[in-house]
C-alpha cells in the first residue's frame, strides 16, 4: 500500500543527510577558497602597486640628481631594482625630460607596449612642470594584467609598467595552504555529517517506526489493521505479471454479535476489555502463518494463506466456538457470539477488494441466518448487488414514471363473470426489463417515498377507472397499499379531490391492505380506514392467513373483503390442513359479514372445491394472468362484468 511504502521510503534519510552535509561542506569550502584567493590577490596587487610607486619616485628623484649621465644611471637603477629577477622580470620604463628620452622594455610584448602607449598618452603631462604629480592603476590587456605608475615633476616624466605577479604568486603561495585547509574542513564535515546523521537517523527511524506502527496497527488490541491487511494481501496475491502466486487462501471476516449491548450496558471501557480478550482468544487458535487483524469496531479479519475450503470450515467452527465461551468483564460473565463470513481465493475473488467485500457479504448472511459462519455464495451476492443497484435506480423510476400497472381479474366462482380487477405494479426498468413487485415494493417502503408511491398508485388507478368508464366498463379496481400509506395525513382529501375531478365513484375503488413486515400498530390506522370506508371505498385484507397479526387485522378493521392467501390454495385439493384453514376463514368471514376472495386459483379442481366450500370469488391464473391495461380493456369488452360486487354489503 502506498502509505506504508511512503513511510518506509525514509530509510534512505541517513544517506540523504550525509550527502546534504557533504554538499554544504564543499560549498562552504569553495566559497572560502575563492574569497581567500581574491582577498589575497587584491592585497598583493595593492602592495605591488605601492612598491611600483616607490620605484618610480626613486627613478624620478635619481633623474634630477643624475644630470648628464641619466641614461646610464637609469639602466643601473633598473638593474638594482630587478637584481633578483634579471630575466623573469616583465616591465617597461619610459623616461622623458629635458636631457633624456630613455626607455627600457623587459619581456613585454610589443603589441602590449603599443596599446599601453595609446591608452596612457592621455595621462602624459607635456608641460613637464615643476610640481610632482603621481597617478597609478591596474590595466588588463589580453590575458596580462599590468600595474602602471606615472610620475611627473621638475620637467621629468617617468612611466613604469609592470606585469602584476600577485595573482600567480598568491596562487602559488596559498593554493597549497588552502587545499590543505579545504581537505581538513571536508574531513571534519564528513565526520560531523556521519555522527550527526547517525544520531538523527536513529531518532527519525525510531519515530518513523512508531508512525508506521500507529498507521498499520490498532492501538487497543495492538493487532494489525485494514491498511496492513490490504498491504499484506496485495503482496501475497499474484500481480499482473503473475508474480508471487499462491494457489489458495481464505479470508475470514468476524463480527461480534452482542458487542453493542456490552458497550451500551457496561460502558465503553468494558467494551474495550471485551475486544482485547476476544483478540487474545482468536489469536490463540491461529498458527503463525495466519494473521489476525482488527479493522474497526467489533470487526476482526483473518488472512489464512494456503488454506483449503475444508480447513477454512474447521477454523470457522473453532472461531465461533471460542467466541461463544463466556468472558468475565467487571466480574460479570459476558457472552458475545460472533458471525463469520469466509471468502476463498481464487474461487470468490482474485483481488483484495473483491475478497474483502465477499467475505463481508458472507458475514452479513451469517448474521441474518444466526448460523455462526457462512461461506460466500455468488448467487446471493448477485441478488444483493441487484438490490443495491435497483435502490439507486428508484429515483429514475419515480421521475420518469417507469412504474406502470398490470391488471388481473377477480371472478365470481359460480358464474365465471368478472367482478373486478386488481392493479399490480410493474417496473419497466431500462436495463432489467419488466420487474415484478417482489424486486421493488420493499425498496420503496424503505426509501421514505412510500407515501408518494401510494399517491401515485391511487392517481394512476383513478385515471384508469375514468378511462374504462368512458369505454363503457364500470369495473372496480383494487389497489395494494401498505399500512404506511395510511399514515399520509392528506390521503383522504387527495383521493376525494381526484375522484371529483375525474368524476369516478368511490365505490369503484378498493384498497387491499397487506400486513407490514415491520408490524405497524394497526390501531393507529384503523380510524383512517374508517374514514375511507365512510366515503364509500371498500377495504380488503390481502394475503389473509400468512401474517402474524391477521386475526388482529380482522378484529380491528371493518374489512369488506378477505383475500385468502395463495399459500393455502396452491395444494388445497391434497392438503387437508390447508383445506381446514380455508373452511375456517370462510366461516369466519360469513360471521363477520365479509366477502371472500381466494387468491392463486390455478386449476378447475381448486375452483370447484372452493365453490363447494362456499367461497364466492376467486382470482388466479386459471381465469387470467395479470395483463396490461390495453389487453384488459379488450377483455372487459369481450366478457360481461357483473354489478354484483357493487351491490354487495
Ligand atoms: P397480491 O396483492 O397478493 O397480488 C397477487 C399476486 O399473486 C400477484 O403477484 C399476482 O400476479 C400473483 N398471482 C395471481 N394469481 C396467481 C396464480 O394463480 N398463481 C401464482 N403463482 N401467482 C398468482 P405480483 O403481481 O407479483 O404481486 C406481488 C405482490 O406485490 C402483491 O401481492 C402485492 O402485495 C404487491 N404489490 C403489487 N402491486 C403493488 C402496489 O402497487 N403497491 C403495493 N404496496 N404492493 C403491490
Ligand atoms: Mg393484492
Ligand atoms: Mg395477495
Amino acid at each position: 500500500m502506498a502509505a506504508i511504502s511512503e513511510l518506509q521510503r525514509d530509510k534512505y534519510f541517513r544517506w540523504q543527510l550525509i550527502c546534504a552535509c557533504l554538499g554544504v561542506a564543499i560549498l562552504v569550502s569553495t566559497i572560502y577558497v575563492v574569497v581567500s584567493y581574491r582577498l589575497s590577490a587584491d592585497l598583493g596587487m595593492r602592495l605591488e602597486l605601492a612598491s611600483l610607486e616607490k620605484q618610480t619616485l626613486l627613478l624620478h628623484a635619481e633623474l634630477i640628481e643624475a644630470d648628464n649621465d641619466a641614461d646610464e644611471r637609469m639602466t643601473e637603477l633598473m638593474h638594482l631594482i630587478h637584481i633578483n629577477e634579471p630575466d623573469d622580470a616583465v616591465f617597461f620604463v619610459s623616461i622623458q625630460g629635458p636631457n633624456i628620452n630613455w626607455s627600457l622594455n623587459q619581456n613585454i610584448p610589443k603589441q602590449d607596449i603599443n596599446t599601453i602607449n595609446k591608452i596612457f598618452s592621455t595621462q602624459v603631462d607635456n608641460n613637464l612642470s615643476n610640481q610632482i604629480a603621481k597617478s597609478n592603476g591596474i590595466k588588463t590587456i589580453g590575458k596580462n594584467c599590468y600595474l602602471w605608475q606615472i610620475v611627473n615633476g621638475d620637467g621629468y616624466q617617468v612611466q613604469f609598467y609592470h606585469l602584476a605577479s600577485s595573482l600567480e604568486t598568491t596562487l602559488d603561495y596559498i593554493a597549497k595552504r588552502l587545499s590543505i585547509t579545504t581537505f581538513i574542513v571536508i574531513w571534519i564535515a564528513v565526520w560531523c555529517a556521519l555522527t550527526l546523521t547517525f544520531w538523527m537517523s536513529k531518532r527519525v527511524e525510531g519515530k518513523n517506526n512508531a508512525l508506521i506502527r500507529l498507521a498499520t496497527h490498532d492501538p487497543l488490541t495492538d493487532l494489525p489493521n485494514r491498511l496492513y491487511l490490504v498491504d499484506m494481501m496485495q503482496k501475497a496475491l499474484p500481480d499482473i505479471e503473475g508474480q508471487n502466486p499462491i494457489t489458495q487462501a481464505s479470508l475470514f471476516v468476524i463480527d461480534l454479535d452482542k458487542f453493542k449491548e456490552v458497550n451500551d450496558t457496561l460502558g465503553h471501557s468494558a467494551g474495550d476489555q471485551l475486544l482485547k480478550k476476544v483478540a487474545l482468544r482468536l489469536s490463540s487458535v491461529l498458527t503463525p502463518e495466519q494473521t489476525l487483524f482488527r479493522t474497526g469496531g467489533d470487526e476482526f479479519l483473518i488472512w489464512a494463506p494456503h488454506f483449503t475450503q475444508n480447513q477454512a470450515a474447521n477454523l470457522a467452527a473453532t472461531l465461533v466456538h471460542v467466541c461463544e465461551e463466556a468472558i468475565i468483564i467487571n466480574q460479570l460473565s459476558v457472552n458475545t457470539g460472533a458471525s463469520i463470513g469466509i471468502a476463498h481465493y481464487p474461487l470468490h475473488g482474485t483481488d483484495t477488494d473483491t475478497l474483502i467485500a465477499n467475505a463481508d457479504h458472507a458475514m452479513y448472511e451469517a448474521k441474518q441466518q444466526h448460523c455462526g459462519w457462512v461461506t460466500f455464495n455468488e448467487k446471493e451476492a448477485t441478488d444483493g448487488h441487484q438490490r443495491l443497484r435497483l435502490r439507486a435506480d428508484l429515483n429514475d423510476a419515480f421521475n420518469q414514471h417507469q412504474i406502470k400497472f398490470y391488471y388481473q381479474t377477480k371472478v365470481n366462482l359460480k358464474t365465471g363473470e368478472i367482478t373486478g380487477v386488481e392493479a399490480l405494479a410493474r417496473w419497466y426498468h431500462p436495463d432489467d426489463g419488466i420487474l415484478s413487485p417482489f424486486y421493488f415494493i420493499d425498496l420503496i417502503e424503505q426509501s421514505g417515498r412510500v407515501q408518494e408511491f401510494g399517491r401515485y398508485v391511487i392517481h394512476s388507478t383513478i385515471i384508469q377507472l375514468s378511462e374504462w368508464k368512458k369505454q363503457g366498463s364500470t369495473i372496480p379496481i383494487a389497489i395494494n397499499l401498505s399500512p404506511y400509506n395510511l399514515l399520509d395525513p392528506g390521503l383522504i382529501d387527495f383521493i376525494l379531490d381526484l375522484l371529483t375531478s375525474y368524476n369516478v365513484s368511490p365505490k369503484l375503488l378498493e384498497i387491499e391492505l397487506t400486513e407490514s413486515v415491520t408490524s405497524l400498530n394497526i390501531q393507529n390506522i384503523s380510524h383512517k380506514l374508517d374514514d375511507l370506508k365512510s366515503i364509500g371505498i371498500k377495504l380488503a385484507i390481502d394475503d389473509f392467513g400468512t401474517g402474524m397479526s391477521s386475526l388482529s387485522y380482522i378484529s380491528n378493521l371493518n374489512a369488506d373483503i378477505i383475500k385468502i392467501d395463495r399459500a393455502f390454495i396452491v395444494d388445497i385439493e391434497s392438503n387437508d390442513k390447508h383445506k381446514a384453514i380455508v373452511a375456517t376463514i370462510i366461516a369466519l368471514a360469513n360471521v363477520i359479514g365479509s366477502s371472500i376472495v381466494a387468491e392463486g386459483i390455478e386449476n378447475e379442481e381448486q375452483a370447484d372445491l372452493l365453490t363447494q366450500m362456499g367461497c364466492c370469488y376467486g382470482q388466479g391464473y386459471y381465469y387470467a394472468r395479470p395483463v396490461q391495461a390495453s389487453t384488459m380493456s379488450k377483455m372487459l369488452k369481450a366478457f360481461p362484468v357483473i354489478k354484483q360486487l357493487e351491490n354487495d354489503t
